[in-house]
């Protein structure tokens, strides 16, 4: 049936530009295809497709394809041999895996959506779609971001809506063109402090996450729209606790005095700490207290501080105050801390 709904357009030879075969209940795509090479837009969204035919091979000038609804297992190899392609539909198959090489050849795509399907990884090859532009794998079961996704440094809007995400990898701060992010009914705990460096970031959605509180800076983004219903956010409602002493382990209180001494340049530690690799990776996860401004290892004590939103930010109901985290080095930082800052949690390790 296929072949002769294709023969008007076979007449129109070489200069057929779109052909549009949806809804047919194809189970195959016509073989007669690659008898249009001249094809920039084809449409066989709706059918029963489980396979792409190898006939592609000659559809080198295709812009768009557009397989959505239909019964593909993966994202198809034969579509390195598209080199041309810049829209790419397969949403709503049953696609859980890339197969080797489909993002090979697709040098030139711009949009590719993803969205219904059964994938629960990302392979680190996306990296080498350079153009996408605009990205949508919602309602799948990814339960990571693989951090390559993160250079994709054209990517305008990311959409991961209903997915099982626990985070949002740090690397996401090379995301220089990120202007929308949706991260819908994922189970997203924190935000990575690189979340900060996305100046282009306009419009985003994190409603139904676990989160608590944003990283110091988010309050600066340049947002229009934040949307974060169905989140945990911690509230001003001061409770009093009972505060005890600070105990210091000896590894704290040794890399306290090794950092501090560093941060102020002490050429004796700079010169001793080249031979100690393991130190120097210790040291590097140290964290500046927001009080005093000297460094510590182990988050002492973790506080909130709320602060209003731009003006600028169309925001959820629930965003009145963005509860900040601020990290403090000591109860004795603690206690000279202003009105506005509040102790959520005693995060101790040893
Ligand atoms: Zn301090």
């Amino acid at each position: 049936m296929a072949e002769r709904l294709l023969i008007r357009a076979l007449k129109g030879g070489k200069s057929t530009k779109i052909i549009t075969l949806s809804g047919k209940k194809l189970t195959k795509m016509p073989c007669a295809l690659e008898k249009l090479p001249g094809l920039r837009t084809l449409h066989l969204q709706n059918n029963l497709i489980s396979k792409v035919c190898s006939e592609v091979h000659n559809l080198t000038q295709l812009t768009t394809l557009n397989l959505g609804n239909n019964l593909l297992e993966e994202v198809p190899e034969e579509m390195k041999y598209l080199p041309s392609l810049k829209k790419l539909h397969l949403f709503g198959n049953r696609i859980n895996r890339f197969a080797p090489g489909a993002c090979d050849g697709l040098q030139n795509l711009i949009l590719l959506n993803l969205n219904n399907n059964q994938l629960t990884w990302i392979p680190e090859e996306i990296s080498r779609l350079k153009n996408l532009t605009y990205l949508s794998i919602n309602r799948n079961q990814l339960a990571s971001i693989p951090r390559e996704l993160c250079f994709l440094k054209n990517l305008s809007e990311l959409q991961l809506n209903h997915n099982q995400l626990i985070c949002i990898p740090e690397e996401i701060k090379f995301m220089k063109m990120l202007q929308k992010l949706f991260v819908v009914q994922n189970s997203i705990e924190v935000l990575p402090e690189g979340f900060c460096d996305l100046i282009n970031l306009r419009v985003l959605n994190i409603a139904g996450n676990i989160i608590r509180i944003f990283p110091q800076g988010f309050q600066n983004l340049k947002l229009r729209e934040c949307y974060c219903e169905e989140n945990p956010l911690f509230l001003k409602q001061p409770v009093r606790a009972e505060i005890k002493q600070d105990v210091w382990s000896l590894q704290e209180i040794t890399s306290r005095f090794i950092m501090n001494q560093l941060a102020e340049n002490s050429p004796f530690l700079m010169q001793a700490i080249e031979g100690y690799p393991e130190v120097r990776n210790t040291i590097s996860k140290g964290r500046q207290c927001s009080i005093c401004g000297k460094l510590f290892l182990t988050t002492w004590m973790e506080c909130v501080e709320f602060v209003s939103p731009s003006k600028d930010w169309k925001i959820s109901r629930n965003l009145q105050q963005i509860p900040l985290r601020v990290l403090i080095c000591s109860f004795n930082c603690f206690n000279q801390r202003d009105s506005n800052l509040f102790g959520i949690a005693k995060v101790q390790s040893e």
